[in-house]
């Protein structure tokens, strides 16, 4: 028991946003529901980090290293992360990491406000680590190689222009990525990536496909902290069948990346 709740605590969890607003759908978070998820983070004795440290010791160090750390990231760059969500990190002390679309920057996004290049710099120098989630928010899966090098690539590098800063980590539109994917993104000089497959990571995880937690807005505190603890993994990851579908066609096409065909396969 004891050495089970110890494995459980030395992975390092990432969770998922998007927008922290009132409003319906997934993408929706309340400021009051996410205030209650900070709280249920807190309470389990967590301490927040950002990527770039926590998966260097991840992978330099060991699990250990990890111990009781959780990164909390959000996708796209809705404006709410820095009007709603980044005055309650604050408040609790929280580090956190957003992925922006570049070419997206002060546009819109499923009708919602994007941040724009000073509002972004304003959370970089809050100490919030900036990561890209491509340039035009493309499904990569479906361009060709010059489509996904431009994707992966172009945004790293108008972002670290705007930001004077490097970008190290990446994460794939809606979590879809390919083997080929994958290693246009090693190429380009990332860090790390992730995903959207529901789990926590060790340090045997793929580096380049790393699993994070959605939290949504009908996670109430004792949800959260139940999430936090891995419930609702599995079900995440059965009930996704868009990217089971892509990873067992990338599977057959490009023999696939060990690591998720082997995901895919416990999923079968
Ligand atoms: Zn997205």
């Amino acid at each position: 028991m004891l050495k089970e709740k110890m494995q459980r605590i030395r992975t390092l969890p990432i969770l998922t946003y998007h927008a922290i607003e009132d409003g319906d759908g997934p993408l929706s978070v309340s400021p009051r529901r996410f205030a209650e998820h900070l709280e249920a983070i807190s309470s389990s004795g967590y301490a927040t980090t950002a990527l770039e440290r926590s998966v260097n010791r991840l992978y330099r160090w060991g699990n250990h290293s990890v111990n009781r750390e959780i990164a909390i990231t959000f996708d796209d760059g809705y404006m709410s992360v820095l009007t709603e969500a980044m005055p309650l990190l604050e408040r609790f002390g929280f580090k956190a990491t957003l992925f922006v679309i570049s070419d997206l920057v002060g546009c819109r996004l499923e009708g919602r406000e994007l941040l724009g290049w000073r509002d972004i710099s304003v959370l970089s120098k809050a100490g919030v680590e900036i990561g890209s989630h491509t340039a035009t928010h493309a499904m990569l899966t479906q361009l060709d190689l010059a489509g996904i090098y431009r994707e992966v690539s172009d945004s790293k590098r108008r972002i670290e222009d705007h930001l004077g800063k490097a970008v190290r980590y990446f994460a794939y539109p809606r979590g879809l990525a390919t083997a080929r994917v994958r290693r246009v993104v090693v190429e380009c000089g990332y860090a790390g990536a992730c995903g959207t497959v529901a789990g926590t990571n060790t340090n045997r995880s793929d580096q380049y496909f790393l699993r994070r937690r959605e939290l949504y807005d009908h996670d109430d505190f004792q949800g959260a902290i139940a999430k936090l603890r891995g419930k609702g993994d599995r079900l995440h990851n059965w009930v996704s069948p868009a990217w089971v579908r892509r990873m067992r066609l990338s599977e057959k096409l490009e023999g696939g990346c060990p690591q998720l065909v082997r995901a895919v396969r416990k999923l079968k």
